[in-house]
C-alpha cells in the first residue's frame, strides 16, 4: 500500500510539481509546503532592545513566566501566518519539524531555555486532539526535544476544560476564558518540584494560555517556567 501511494504521489508530483505555499515557486527536493528561501525571509524576532522590552512588558511583567522566546513575528508576516495555518491543517509533521529545528537554533545558546529539566507542550483538550488527530505544539516539542536532548513530557499538563476559541476575546476575555483550564497530571505532582520547565506553544498571542499553564506548574513547585514558540505577537 505504501509503495502504491508512493507511485501515485510521484506521478502527481511529476504532473503537478508541488509549489511553495507562500511564493508559489516549485519546491526543491527535501522542501515541503514552504521553500527554504521563504523560511529564510520570514520576519524574525531579533534580539533588539525594543523587541526584548516589548516581550518583557507583555508577557513577563507578572512573573508567572520567567522568560519567553520565539522565532518569528506572527502578525507582521503573512508567510508566518500561512506556516502556522499549515501546521494545523495539512502539513503538520513537516512544518512542526521545521519549527522545532528553528526554535532549537534560536535558543541553543540561551543558558536558561536550553538548560531546562524538561519541556512540555501546551495541551489540547482530548476531544480537540482526537478531532485534529494530533497536538501541533506536541509535534514541535518532540522535534525540539530531539534537537536539544531535553526530556519531553507531552502529558505533563492536561486541558481539563473545553474552552471557546481564544480568537473571539480581547486580552482580559482570554485570561478569563482560559482560567482553570489546565491541571498537572497526577504522576508529575511531586516530580516538578524545583524543576525548570520549558513550555512549548505554536503561537503566543496575549500570553494568557502560557501564563495559565505556568501558574499550574508554579503552584506545584516548579522553580522556573519558560516559554518558547514558533511565533509571537508583540
Ligand atoms: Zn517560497
Amino acid at each position: 500500500m505504501d509503495t502504491l501511494l508512493g507511485i501515485v504521489e510521484a506521478f502527481v508530483n511529476f504532473v503537478y510539481p508541488p509549489t511553495c505555499m507562500t511564493c508559489w515557486r516549485d519546491l526543491k527536493r527535501g522542501e515541503a509546503f514552504i521553500c527554504m528561501k521563504c523560511w529564510d525571509s520570514f520576519e524574525r524576532v531579533s534580539p533588539t532592545e525594543a523587541i526584548i522590552q516589548a516581550i518583557e512588558r507583555k508577557f513577563l511583567i507578572d512573573e508567572t513566566v520567567d522568560k519567553i522566546d520565539a522565532v518569528f513575528l506572527f502578525e507582521q508576516d503573512p508567510g508566518v501566518r500561512t506556516a502556522v495555518h499549515l501546521l494545523k491543517y495539512g502539513g503538520a509533521e513537516k512544518i512542526a519539524d521545521r519549527f522545532g529545528i528553528l526554535i532549537a537554533g534560536k535558543i541553543v545558546g540561551d543558558p536558561k531555555l536550553s538548560m531546562c529539566d524538561m519541556l512540555a507542550p501546551v495541551p489540547l483538550h482530548p476531544a480537540r486532539k482526537r478531532e485534529r488527530g494530533y497536538n501541533q505544539s506536541e509535534l514541535i516539542a518532540e522535534r525540539l526535544s530531539g534537537e536539544l536532548g531535553i526530556r519531553h513530557e507531552p502529558d505533563l499538563l492536561r486541558r481539563v476544560r473545553q474552552t471557546q476559541s481564544q480568537t473571539m476575546f480581547d486580552a482580559e476575555g482570554r485570561r478569563r476564558n482560559i482560567a482553570g483550564a489546565f491541571s498537572i497530571a497526577e504522576r508529575f505532582t511531586s516530580e516538578v518540584k524545583g524543576k525548570k520547565i520549558l513550555l512549548i506553544d505554536d503561537v503566543i498571542t496575549t500570553g494568557s494560555t502560557i501564563k495559565e499553564c505556568a501558574g499550574v506548574l508554579r503552584n506545584n513547585g516548579a522553580s522556573e517556567v519558560y516559554g518558547a514558540a514558533a511565533a509571537v505577537t508583540i
